[in-house]
């Protein structure tokens, strides 16, 4: 890649097309090369710490604008009530919510939309701590009988989901649906799918576009594979 210098589209890529659009989500399958990150802007602080770029911003841009319009579709007229999961789902969160505001300008149909936020821990270093802490967020009474849409960064065993659902069922909402930018394909997963996806990815350690590592990375627009160097860098 050093010596090519542009991205090579090989003669076997399947671009998206419409098998994948029928999954509901994209695939990203585990022998995908991703990209060089060579061929991306990398703030300088990480270059050494990345092995490589799993989904570009654009794309996952591109993937959002998507997930707004089937949501607007779904809950026309209804109203909702958006519940960010912080820390790593706040990017994923205001791109989405800036793209249904978009829509709701630019369609003849528009959603009524309002915004709450919950804080959850359950990671430390790539593991999860097996114990999920609700650290913060607001009085989540307020959701009773809202149409509530939980705005998550990604699924990978399952278990955090499971247990905010378990919370939030308590207090009586319409509805619940969870829309996740990414699903890990993982052995570990308890068979949790939420109702909309935007990839599903192999199963590593991914950082960037908000993700974390220890709270580094947040601040890499790209989604990308952490390297021996970087784990070790910023271990706690
Ligand atoms: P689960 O309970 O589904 O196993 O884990 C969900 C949470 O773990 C996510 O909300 C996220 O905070 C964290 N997590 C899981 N996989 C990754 C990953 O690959 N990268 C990062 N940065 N966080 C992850």
């Amino acid at each position: 890649y050093f010596i090519i210098f542009h991205l090579q589209i090989s003669d076997d890529s399947p671009g998206y097309n419409e098998a994948i659009v029928l999954l509901f989500f994209l695939q990203i399958s585990d022998d995908s090369p991703g990209y060089s990150k060579e061929m991306f802007c990398i703030p300088r602080h990480y270059e050494e710490d990345l092995k490589r770029v799993l989904i570009p911003a654009g794309f996952i841009s591109d993937r959002i604008e998507r997930l707004a319009r089937d949501i607007v579709r779904d809950f026309e007229q209804e109203g909702i009530v958006a519940l960010c999961v912080l820390k790593g789902g706040y990017k994923f969160f205001t791109d989405l919510v800036e793209k249904i505001q978009q829509l709701n300008s630019n369609l003849g149909k528009s959603v009524p939309l309002a915004v709450d936020f919950i804080r959850l821990k359950s990671y430390v270093d790539d593991t999860s701590s097996g114990e999920i802490e609700v650290v913060g967020g607001d009085n989540l009474e307020n959701l009773k009988g809202k149409n509530v849409l939980v705005v998550e960064d990604i699924i990978d065993t399952g278990r955090t989901m499971q247990k905010l659902l378990g919370i939030l069922n308590n207090i009586h909402p319409k509805s619940i649906k969870v829309v996740s930018l990414l699903v890990k394909r993982t052995k570990r997963s308890i068979g949790y799918r939420p109702d909309y996806t935007g990839f599903e990815i192999p199963d590593i350690f991914i950082v960037g576009y908000a993700l974390d590592y220890n709270e580094y990375f947040r601040d890499l627009n790209h989604l990308c594979e952490i390297n021996e160097t970087g784990m070790k860098k910023y271990a706690s």
